[in-house]
């Protein structure tokens, strides 16, 4: 059996376009016609390297009177006891209307897994419009937006270990503490928490993708890598179409190497990579964890690098800057020198990432790569406890208080980590919408410093309390 999921929510918030995104069916069944209904609908989905069967509760949209509303509920009834997990969507743009809320009371009594879904959250202010959902009660919202294909990454990641647990893979206790982090009702204050959770979960594969333009050496670096005698697993062993894994493992972590276009026709790797288009580069940058950006030292860091690196912080991904070809470099010291000075002005987001200087071709610093690598995996699924960070947080605004608006000063209230895989912070505040980018950037700054979070995406979410 498979893993089951299943779409709900009001009509017109994009099940449909989810659902046909996933089953990878481009041209929606969407049909304009009034009063049309339909059953619910299966599809084999397919995400990364996930297969599962997903129900689709559409179609029910046009006329909603009476009657039809006892029949989306039992539809809706019907496919959330019919699956392992419901993803409950919402429109971010429209924000929450009663018949959100209607849905998300039927969800939330069915007592069974969910994932809220913010769809329509392209954009900056998509995922502002995001937070709203906080008010179903369903727990975080994951922005998505099912028509860009924005947010895969993170569907992902949330629906993997529900996955694992129906392969029967994970152990127990591993799954729990992955099931919790997606399921969580509730974010109440975990009052009590204690100050010993930071043990990062032991980790089962690290998903590394390997990017960057043409010719920087992808190619070389992954055979360097794997040695020349390693066989693909390839589309034969049950790999789906779009995604290419080979699975190896470096001083004992396994890791799981995502390629796309790149490795398909090829049964050995020693052959050259084909260039991977940038729809690819982005396919390989959603399933990973962390990701390798490769470029050419004697030609580094043009636009296209600093595209791929603001795609990866922008997807949650911990990224890793590696110049190869060193072996060419003449002046090595000015050209580290412009390296550093030119990631830290373009990619003022993210600091800290790691910037290593590699061989492929002599096999020179991929030692030091791959730790990097398995240390940034690290940090990305921190947990900081809620104690520490509420210690942190009271120093850090008595240090800087909030601005005033309006004549009254924001109150911040609360925090705690509601995610890893990227570190996720929730803050609680008064008058939250008003917090200036300016403050949200230095509590950003801290909490990397505070808690040695270099390199890793962070992401706070508002949470008004007034
Ligand atoms: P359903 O009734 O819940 O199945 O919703 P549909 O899938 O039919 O989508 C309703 C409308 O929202 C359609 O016009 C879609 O094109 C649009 N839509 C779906 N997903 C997105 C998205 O991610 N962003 C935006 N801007 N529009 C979307
Ligand atoms: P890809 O397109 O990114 O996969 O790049 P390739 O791996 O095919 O490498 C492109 C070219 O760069 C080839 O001619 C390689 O031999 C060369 N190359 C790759 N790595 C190195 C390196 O570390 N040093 C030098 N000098 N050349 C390299």
């Amino acid at each position: 059996m498979s893993l089951t999921v299943a779409i709900v929510g009001r009509p017109n918030v994009g099940k449909s376009t989810l659902f046909n995104r996933l089953i990878r069916k481009r041209l929606a069944i969407v049909d304009d016609t009034p009063g049309v209904t339909r059953d619910r609908r299966y599809g084999e989905a397919h995400l990364g390297d996930l297969t599962f069967t997903v129900i689709d509760t559409a179609g029910l949209e046009e006329g909603i009177d009476d009657s039809l509303e006892g029949r989306m509920r039992q539809q809706t009834h019907a496919a959330i006891a019919a699956a392992d997990v419901t993803l409950m969507v919402f429109d971010a743009r429209a924000g929450i209307t009663p018949m959100d809320e209607h849905f998300a009371r039927i969800v939330r009594k069915a007592k069974r897994p969910v994932i809220l879904i913010a769809n329509k959250a392209e954009g900056r202010a998509g995922l502002d419009a995001a937070r709203e959902g906080f008010s179903l009660g369903l727990g975080t919202p994951l922005p998505l937006s099912a028509e860009h294909g924005e947010g895969l990454g993170d569907l992902y990641d949330a629906l993997e270990p529900f996955a694992l647990k129906k392969a029967g893979e994970a152990s127990a206790a591993q799954l729990d503490a992955d099931l919790e982090e997606v399921t969580s009702l509730d974010l109440d204050e975990d009052a009590g928490e204690e100050d010993v959770v930071e043990a990062p979960p032991a980790p089962k594969h690290l998903q590394l993708a390997i990017v960057g333009r043409p010719n920087v050496g992808k190619s070389t670096m992954v055979n360097a890598l794997l040695g020349e005698d390693r066989l693909l697993t390839g589309p034969e062993a049950g790999i789906t179409r779009d995604s290419i894994a080979i699975d190896w493992s470096w001083q004992g972590q396994a890791i799981r190497l995502i390629d796309t276009a790149g490795l398909r026709r090829h049964s050995r790797v020693t052959e050259k990579l084909e260039r991977l288009s940038g729809a690819d580069t982005r396919r390989a940058i959603q399933y990973a964890h962390v990701v390798v950006l490769v470029l050419d030292a004697n030609d580094m860091l043009e636009k296209q690098d600093l595209t791929i690196a603001r795609q990866i912080v922008e997807e949650g991904r911990a990224l890793i800057i590696v110049a190869n070809k060193w072996d060419a470099v003449e002046d090595k010291n000015a050209a580290i020198k412009k390296l550093n000075d030119r990631i830290d002005w373009s990619l003022p987001q993210i600091k800290g990432v790691p910037i290593l200087t590699v061989s492929a071709m002599t096999e020179r610093g991929l030692d030091k790569m791959m730790k990097a690598v398995l240390d940034i995996y690290e940090t990305w699924n921190r947990r900081v406890s809620t104690a520490k960070l509420n210690r942190w947080l009271s120093e850090v605004t008595a240090m800087h208080p909030p601005p005033l608006v309006a004549g009254r000063r924001i109150k911040i209230r609360y925090i705690t980590q509601i995610k890893t895989r990227p570190p996720t912070f929730a803050l609680f505040a008064s008058k939250a919408d008003d917090l200036p980018d300016s403050y949200h950037r230095y509590l950003v700054k801290s909490l990397r410093d505070v808690f040695d979070l270099p390199g890793t995406p962070i992401r706070i979410v508002m949470r008004r309390t007034d």
